[in-house]
């Protein structure tokens, strides 16, 4: 076996580094490369990546993952060896089922779909962009009938891609009673007086606010000498190991949480990559490597815990504020701590989910589940999904979009393929109030170290939990593992409605 071993991992080193350096030409495409280079750069990594998976999906490789199967039942299955075996096949089976003909046909349509969709977003017309769409959903559709045995629901196919190991129904048994409690928490913060926000909305200088980014990520953890913060269009995190994970924030110069929140939480992610264990180091399943975050969602729960749960905490901001002043000298001397986290914390359904709030976010997200899983399973047609946005948009946060650009195409996901990764965004939410709780449960004097600016054990807490194990668990294992019970949502409520119920004086 240990032969075996040796020789699968080193197929895999050579997958890994193959994708890492598909992810170096990624971050710079999004960086420091001239909009001109996007034509070869994207053969670049193309051929990168498809070298990656050639090797991956090898026969060879093939043989090995099948040849170590025995194994498993003598192994640990908590060992990295074991988690590495099953994951292999695991993607194995996935990559050798589906024809790469029918991958690559995926991957044009969708890179036409994305072009389309830009033009008609800037055009208003969801007409232009609906002809691509049915392309694109007719083509997953495909991919799901080669994977799809034994699936309760074909849409499951698609989730698994993001969120191993979670299924449809678990997620409608989560999202039903929460949206419930959402829309009536929504209402009733209508219906308050509504919390002041222009504190955060003054003259913000973009250096001033880069160099306060660094400040608070560098505090809460995030590794410099491992990884970088640059500017892009849209924040990203990206990892080539664990050794070096670079960030992007954007920046709005009257809007100060525009950038420092985006920088939190991609700093998050961050710090998530920077703790994965060095053993898992160099083993290239593709299309992701064992030393990556656990899943979609666990990512989020990361980013989000630090964004939400602390950065948008009180505590955190009685640490900040002090250097927040310091760092915008004049801008916010009249301004009382309490007023900055009550603007940090202001409630308003709006039409973007990108800029949407920690209440209102939820719902956004819920609406684009419900229509993913009526499209691939045929219970809706494209045609129709304008008005079916519009009627949730209006049933949900009591507002409807004034066209289909601020609508039902405001987000590129769905054009690049990305279907059955939405819900993620907030089964992360919800497991980072999960999280959060547990840790105090465990360390009740947490929120003063806090408030003393101390994070390193927070971090450590979090590391031993979550970080090192990489893909190693599902969420519904680490959820077990970490909280000692399965991801739920009353938790996630309890914490709104006593934040947003203190903020909103309900
Ligand atoms: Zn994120």
């Amino acid at each position: 076996m240990q032969a075996a071993l040796a020789q699968l991992k080193e197929h895999l080193a050579r997958v890994h580094d193959l994708l890492a350096a598909a992810a170096v030409l990624e971050w710079d495409q999004e960086t420091f490369m001239p909009d001109g280079g996007a034509q070869p750069r994207a053969h670049q990594i193309a051929t990168l990546r498809s070298l990656g998976h050639r090797f991956f999906t090898s026969e060879e490789v093939g043989r090995l993952i099948e040849d170590l199967q025995p194994a498993l039942a003598d192994l640990d299955p908590d060992s990295d060896e074991a988690a590495l075996i099953r994951l292999a096949k695991k993607e194995y089976d996935v990559q050798a089922r589906v024809p790469s003909a029918l991958i690559a046909r995926m991957e044009e349509t969708e890179r036409m779909a994305t072009q389309t969709w830009q033009k008609a977003r800037q055009a208003r017309d969801f007409s232009l962009f609906r002809p691509e769409l049915e392309k694109v959903l007719d083509l997953k559709r495909e991919y799901v009938s080669y994977l799809a045995e034994g699936a309760a629901n074909p849409y499951d196919v698609l989730l698994d891609r993001y969120e191993p190991g979670i299924t449809s129904a678990q997620i409608e048994a989560v999202f039903t009673p929460l949206r419930a409690e959402l829309v009536e928490l929504v209402r009733a913060i209508g219906a308050a007086p509504q919390v002041d926000d222009s504190a955060a909305r003054r003259h913000f200088p973009v250096d001033a606010q880069m160099a306060f980014s660094r400040v608070v990520a560098e505090r809460i953890g995030f590794d410099f000498e491992h990884g970088r913060l640059d500017l892009s269009a849209h924040p990203f995190t990206i990892q080539f190991s664990a050794e070096d994970v670079r960030i992007t924030t954007r920046v709005r110069e009257n809007f100060l949480p525009y950038s420092l929140m985006s920088t939190i939480h991609e700093a998050g992610h961050a710090l998530y990559e920077q703790g994965v264990s060095p053993a898992l180091y160099r083993l290239g399943l593709y299309p992701e490597p064992l030393n990556t975050g656990a899943s979609m969602s666990i990512h989020e729960s990361q980013s989000r815990f630090y964004e939400n749960v602390l950065g948008r905490s009180l505590a955190f901001w009685e640490h900040f504020f002090p250097q927040a002043q310091a760092a915008f000298p004049g801008v916010l001397d009249d301004v009382d701590v309490k007023d900055f986290y009550r603007a940090l914390n202001r409630v308003e359904p709006s039409l973007i989910r990108t800029e949407a709030d920690e209440v209102t976010y939820g719902l956004h997200i819920m609406l684009r589940f419900e229509l993913e899983d009526a499209l691939i399973n045929g219970r809706m047609q494209v045609k129709d999904l304008p008005e079916e946005w519009n009627a949730r948009m209006q049933q949900y946060l009591g507002i409807v979009p004034p066209d289909d650009s601020v609508g039902v195409m405001q987000d590129i996901h769905w054009s690049a393929g990305l279907v059955g990764y939405f819900p993620d965004y907030l089964l992360g939410s919800i497991f980072s109030v999960q999280l959060w709780d547990q840790l105090r449960q465990e360390r009740p004097a947490v929120l003063d170290e806090v408030r003393r600016g101390e994070f390193a054990d927070i971090l450590a807490w979090l590391r031993e939990k979550i970080h090192r194990h990489g893909r190693k668990y599902t969420l519904p294992e680490l959820s077990e593992r970490v909280t000692g019970g399965p991801l739920a949502w009353q938790p996630y409520v309890h914490y709104l409605k006593t934040k947003f119920g203190e903020v909103y004086g309900l």
